[in-house]
């Protein structure tokens, strides 16, 4: 069996005296994409600060790449894109190429000078979410949308085998969304990247993704995208705390293991 990216066990989190995460189990593997999902205050952003070392569990062991989260070194093994990223506004002095080729500074140092090559890798990784022709343009000239690419682009020039992402679509409208994820999808699928996505548009991300997480302070259900196509509404519902409709639009999975 592959080694795992993420591996989580038995944990618990307690925020004071209010219990929010509860025995949670979770591996991703090289080359997955997991939806993580579960409703407003379910444990999503706790689970995620907790698997990149920000938060300690209470009880139960995180590891990354197979050492403990506390030892890994390789922080840049690591891509991480939160909600709060496409927030520049108009005046912000940076272009989009300086603000991707920042991302490179977890392997060179803040104070190091960019290479030539450093500006190349900032180019593929612009490439490839389609943003290469906006490298000159103004940060905060750009939409909320385009905006979260770059910062996607910003996260693979660092070549990670892992990207997170805590709802990147918020703020976005719901066409721009669906082409945001289809290109999370291509990233996957075409580089091989592992990506742990937390979305809130439970259609949308568990149509792409092949493994699914449904998180409300337990697990209620992880596995492959097949076996959560055959959980029914009413299951899902109860979970969710409110009526959820799921429209299946893909059958399925690819790699339902
Ligand atoms: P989600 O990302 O699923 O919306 P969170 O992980 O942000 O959920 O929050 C889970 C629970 O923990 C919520 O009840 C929230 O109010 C609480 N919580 C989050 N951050 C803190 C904090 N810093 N101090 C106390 N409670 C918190």
């Amino acid at each position: 069996m592959q080694e795992s990216l993420v591996k989580l066990t038995d944990v618990t989190f307690n925020y004071g005296s209010s219990s929010v995460l509860e025995d949670i189990t979770l591996t991703v593997r090289p080359g997955e994409f997991w939806a993580l999902i579960g409703p407003n205050g379910s444990g999503k952003s706790t689970l995620i600060k907790i698997l990149l070392g920000l938060l300690k569990p209470d009880k139960g062991t995180v590891e990354l790449f197979g050492q403990p989260v506390s030892h890994v070194s390789h922080k840049e093994r690591v891509g991480y894109v939160s909600q709060k990223s496409n927030s520049f506004n108009s005046g912000f002095p940076a272009t989009v190429l300086e603000v991707v080729r920042s991302g490179l500074t977890k392997k060179k140092g803040l104070f190091k000078r960019f290479t030539k090559a450093d500006t190349e890798a900032a180019m593929n990784a612009l490439r490839e979410v389609d943003m290469e022709s906006f490298a000159d343009r103004n940060i905060g000239e750009l939409s909320g949308g385009q905006q979260q690419r770059v910062f996607i682009s910003r996260a693979l020039a660092a070549k990670p085998e892992l990207l997170i992402m805590d709802e990147p679509t918020v703020g976005v409208d719901q066409q721009n969304s669906a082409s945001f994820y289809s290109m999370l999808e291509k990233l996957n699928r075409d580089n091989g990247i592992a990506i742990l996505l937390v979305s809130h548009e439970i259609d949308l991300v568990t149509d792409l993704a092949s493994h699914v997480a449904c998180l409300n302070r337990t697990m209620h259900f992880h596995g492959g995208r097949r076996d959560f196509a055959k959980l029914n509404d009413n299951d899902l519902s109860r979970w969710y705390g409110h009526s959820v409709r799921l429209i299946h639009q893909k059958e399925g999975g690819t790699s339902n293991d």
